[in-house]
Parts: structure tokens; sequence; C-alpha cells
């Protein structure tokens, strides 16, 4: 958590009213948006308007949350997002901590003059003026939860807030069963509950809303399914044409990568997906236990992550990239 000395310059600065922004990562996630507007929904509360900016697009599973059609997605609306952001005096930034993981804005935040604030559960952050990192919490979401209730200002997390909050816990926890769900991770859930979140209507209106094409994809990649280093590594992968072909949506794909864990004796898997618009292919990798993901991607794949959740890129072709990936693996010791 940030210092007293920290808590009281930001309850300082926001006593000025000043334009905010909140920023999070390229791809958003539950945790991504949930935490962004769990808090717009607390800061408001407190009489504080903040524009919540996202590089690009977001899943239709996430829209149902109280706000979420407000967001500016720089993708679509540059100059309004461009706009917003010069005006910003004080950004909070988001799940992520690197200002290569939020797109072409990244280069905005690196000249900014506004203060930034940080709250993230990645490794390894970059210069922010405030800092709250912290690796070990599950979610963003219950950071933002801790930063609220550090300021005195859990009064401020209304119904909306709780729904967000508890979304951006309930997806990065993978329904409360990832590794560092803790006690206290149930204990703040409750109090979302208790503030007005509901568990059945939420996990209900982000979960269950497969359409028959994502059944498709998912059976066609479930079919293919591949096991190597003696069942320890799992590997799925779809090309452009397959996801073109059925129909892709954002998001689509989105939890394919866990049914490799599922496998019992695997410690690794490894999601390959042709990106639908631009010549790479998007890698996500997940681990169990000690295994570590973040630092495997960082260093053959060009990413980062989570020790157990990881992401990276590749700039071959399918069968090259599945080719080197299995070579390394080999290697490399878990
Ligand atoms: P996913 O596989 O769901 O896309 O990502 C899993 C985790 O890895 C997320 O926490 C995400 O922030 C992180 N991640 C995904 N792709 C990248 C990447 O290219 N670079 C870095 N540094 N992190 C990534
Ligand atoms: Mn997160």
């Amino acid at each position: 958590m940030f210092s007293n000395q920290e808590l009281s310059e930001i309850k300082n600065l926001l006593s000025r009213k000043p334009k905010i922004v909140i920023l999070t990562h390229q791809n958003p996630d539950g945790d991504a948006i949930g935490s962004s507007l769990g808090l717009q929904h607390a800061l408001r509360n407190r009489g504080l308007e903040a524009e919540i900016i996202v590089p690009n697009d977001f899943p239709k599973f996430l829209k149902w949350m109280p706000e979420a059609r407000k967001i500016t997605v720089a993708e679509y609306k540059y100059k309004k997002a461009f706009e917003i952001f010069q005006q910003a005096e004080l950004i909070f930034c988001l799940d992520f901590n690197s200002s290569s993981r939020i797109g072409r804005i990244g280069n905005w935040l690196d000249k900014s003059k506004a203060t930034t604030i940080l709250i993230d559960h990645h490794q390894m952050p970059e210069h922010f003026d405030y800092v709250y990192s912290d690796t070990s919490l599950p979610a963003t979401g219950q950071m933002v939860y801790h930063f609220l209730s550090a300021m005195g200002w859990e009064d401020a997390i209304t119904k909306e807030s709780a729904e967000c909050l508890y979304t951006g816990i309930m997806t990065d926890t993978g329904g409360f069963r990832f590794r560092s769900t803790s006690a206290n991770t149930h204990r703040i859930t409750a109090n979302l509950i208790e503030k007005g979140a509901d568990p059945a209507f939420i996990s209900s209106e982000t979960w269950d809303r497969n359409s028959v094409a994502r059944l498709h994809l998912l059976a066609l990649v479930l079919g293919r399914i591949e096991v190597t280093k003696d069942g320890e590594v799992a590997i799925l992968w779809l090309t452009r044409d397959e996801l073109e072909s059925f129909g892709y949506e954002k998001g689509a794909t989105e939890g394919f990568v866990n049914y490799g864990l599922s496998i019992l004796g695997t410690k690794i898997s490894a999601f390959f997906m042709e990106d639908i618009r631009e010549d790479f292919i998007k890698i996500s990798f997940r681990s169990k236990d000690d295994v570590d993901v973040n630092s495997f991607a960082r260093k053959y794949f060009n990413g980062g992550g989570h020790i157990n959740a990881a992401g990276g890129r590749s700039e071959l072709s399918m069968q090259e990239t599945l080719a080197k990936f299995k070579e390394i693996v080999l290697e490399e010791e878990f």
C-alpha cells in the first residue's frame, strides 16, 4: 500500500478536484475494466469525475458493467481520447505497469506532465509518481478496494462500484480458484456482496453468454490439443482462417488456454493464436504452482505478466512458432 505520507499527498491532490483520467491496458480484460469502473464509480461518489480511456475495444461480456459503454476506446475515438488525455492532471494507471502495455497511448503517457498513480499486480513496474504494486495480490480490483479503504473511502463503494470490483476479482482469480486467492480476497468479496454485488448475476452476465460459434471453436481447439515433454506441456492453437470461418468476435477465445492446465500432470499450457488483423501470433501461457511463465514469456517471446499467467508474441509462422516452442520446452527445466 502507499505510505501514509503518500496517501495524504494523494488526498491533497484529489481535494483540488483535478482532471482525472483512468488508464488501463491493451486488450482490456475483466480486471482491467472492472477495477477502472470500480474506481470511477467510487470517485464519483466523492464528488470527483474521472474519464476512463482504453487503448482498444474489450469483449461484449464485459459491457454489462455499469457505464462500461461510456469508456473512451482510443482505437475508435482517437481524437477524443487524445483531447481528454491532454487535459489530465492526474492519471490512475490500473492493471498495467509499463507504457509498452497501452499501445499508442504509451507515447502520450511517457510525455505527460500529469501526476501518475500506479495500482497494479504485475512484475517489474516502471517509473510512476505514486506506486502501489503488489504481485502477491490476485487482482487489481482487490487493490482498488485496499486503496479506497486506506483512504477511508470504503463508504464510497456504491453498488455499481462493488459490482465492477467484484467482476475484476472474479475474473482474475478464475472464479476464486487461482493460487493468490486468499482469505482476504474472500473477505473483500464478502464486503462487496454486502454492498450490492450479486454473485449469480455477475457470473452469469460475464460467463454464461457463449455463442454456438464459440463452443464450436472450442471443440476445434480441444480436438487438436497436444501434450509434450512427458505430458508436462499442453499446446493449443488457432489460425486466423479458422477464427474467421467461425465469425470471430473479440474475446471469443478467452479462457481456452486454461483447458490445457486441466489435464492431469500438465505444468504449463500454451495457446497460440494468429492475430485477426496484424501479422503476428499472440501467445497465452498458464502454469501451475511455482512454474514461472512470466520469466519464460519475457525470455523467449517478448512478453510478460504474472508467474502463473503471462502472454507473449511471435513474428514467425504458426508452424515455426510451434516448433520453436517445443524445442525450448524440451530444454527448459520446470
Ligand atoms: P492473457 O494470456 O490473458 O492475454 O494474459 C495473461 C497475463 O499476461 C495478463 O496479466 C496480461 O497482462 C499479461 N500479458 C499478456 N500479454 C502480454 C505481453 O505481450 N506483454 C506483457 N508484458 N504482459 C502480457
Ligand atoms: Mn489483473
